[in-house]
């Protein structure tokens, strides 16, 4: 192979590209993966899931890679009710640096080569791509993956941007832990959810090693931005006792998410002849929870056993759409069918969210579900239906 030639060129080092190029490489495959960034603090929670924890266990096998592992979770309804659960199965929450390094050193010792610049413009050549990067280098790759995150470039080249129904807009603080604020020990290892009144989204706490990270996010277009960020201090506020914390400790950060509207899964394409979409760049996120990391994880495997087994320029491609489907894009059109139930909704006469919680504290039941609700442990679909069956045990 020449220097600037690679099989498979994947744009984007975050946790669906990184984590598609350790699979290529592991399997003998040509790989170049492009970021300008390498490993960085991107906006999010970082929280990743237990079902992430258990089908991707290098997480948590690796060493050097702090985390903060949470079984406690508070959570407040629009109607102030407040519940406190514990639970056996830990979900893990890493400061975004941390875990796209984690995933980018799998990748570069797997034998992926990794070239730290932004990819700017790519286009078809008779037997595959060119791309250029900011830096001035142009590399040919036989096959070409979009793994760039929510405001890919990749997708818009190939197929067109998200429609603003299909994305959720997010603002967050991390907040360096200084010891000095009034946080007792509880509360750096529990994580805090709160549902606001007439909202399509939620706020949230997640403690990482050192820092506190807040966050709110809500579809795109619900509420203005400064709504948003005003929910949000209020929010930060709150949970340090009335005083917000200074200024020096606080990074902001604000990103979108993509929260696939219920009517563009039907028509929802991730692959074309000679290239994939993974990760959030594919629409893969829980439209109810905003949770993408497990998805681009998942994506990413999805395509990687789509490319072992078939040849790519078309029954690569073609295998891939039927696999994600089946794997879990089914359940995450479910998700967002079910997304007004799940915040406007009623059970028993009162909002989904309430409903949850007040049952919660009579019932460990409720409590199991509402937990694994939130964790993607717990199927939409049946979410009510399952709830019902509780409830019904305690009326
Ligand atoms: C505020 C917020 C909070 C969130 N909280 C959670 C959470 O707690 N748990 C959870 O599971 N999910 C959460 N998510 C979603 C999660 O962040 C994403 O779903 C996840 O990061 C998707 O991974 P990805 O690899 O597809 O994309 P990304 O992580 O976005 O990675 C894309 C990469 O592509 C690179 N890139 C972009 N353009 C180019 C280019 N032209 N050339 C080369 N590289 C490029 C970027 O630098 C980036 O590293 C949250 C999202 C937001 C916005």
């Amino acid at each position: 192979m020449s220097e600037n030639f690679a099989e498979i060129a994947v744009i984007g080092a975050g946790p669906a590209g990184a984590h598609l190029a350790t699979r290529l490489a592991e399997s003998g495959r040509d790989t170049i993966l492009f970021d300008p960034r390498g490993a960085w603090e991107k906006p999010c929670g970082g929280g990743v899931p237990t079902r992430a924890l258990r089908e991707f266990a290098f997480l948590l096998e690796s060493s050097g890679y702090p985390r903060k592992l949470i079984n406690r979770i508070t959570m407040i309804s629009p109607f102030e009710r407040r519940i406190t659960v514990n639970f056996k199965t830990p979900f893990a929450v890493f400061s975004r640096k941390v875990l796209n390094g984690l995933i980018l050193d799998r990748a570069i010792s797997a034998g992926a080569r990794f070239i730290r610049s932004g990819v700017k413009d790519f286009s078809r050549t008779s037997d595959g791509w060119s791309l250029k990067t900011a830096d001035g280098q142009e590399w040919r790759a036989r096959f070409l993956v979009g793994a760039d995150g929510a405001a890919s470039f990749a997708r818009r080249r190939l197929i067109g941007i998200f429609p603003q129904s299909d994305l959720a807009l997010a603002f967050g603080y991390n907040v360096a832990m200084d010891g000095t604020d009034f946080q007792s020990e509880k509360k750096e290892d529990e994580v805090l959810i709160r549902f606001p009144k007439n909202f399509t989204g939620y706020l949230w706490a997640f403690p990482r090693p050192g820092v506190m990270n807040f966050g709110v996010a809500s579809k795109l277009g619900e509420r203005t931005s400064d709504e948003l960020r005003q929910l949000l201090s209020d929010f930060v506020r709150d949970y340090y006792g009335g005083l917000m914390p200074a200024s020096e400790r606080m990074d902001f950060f604000g990103a979108k998410i993509p929260t696939l509207d219920r009517r563009s899964w039907s028509e929802l394409r991730a692959s074309g002849e000679g290239w994939a979409l993974v990760g959030d760049a594919a629409g893969f996120a829980d439209p109810i929870t905003g949770e993408g990391i497990y998805f681009a994880f998942k994506s990413a495997d999805v395509l990687a056993e789509a490319i072992s087994h078939h040849a790519t320029g078309g029954a690569a491609e073609s295998a891939y759409e039927r696999m994600w489907r089946a794997s879990f894009g089914r359940e995450l059109e479910q998700a967002s069918y079910r997304l007004p139930q799940f915040y406007h909704g009623t059970f028993l006469g009162h909002l989904i969210t309430d409903a949850m919680i007040r049952l919660a504290r009579f019932h460990r039941g409720v409590r199991k579900t509402l937990v694994d609700a939130l964790m993607g442990e717990q199927s939409y679909v049946t979410l009510k239906r399952d709830l019902l069956r509780r409830a019904w045990q305690i009326i």
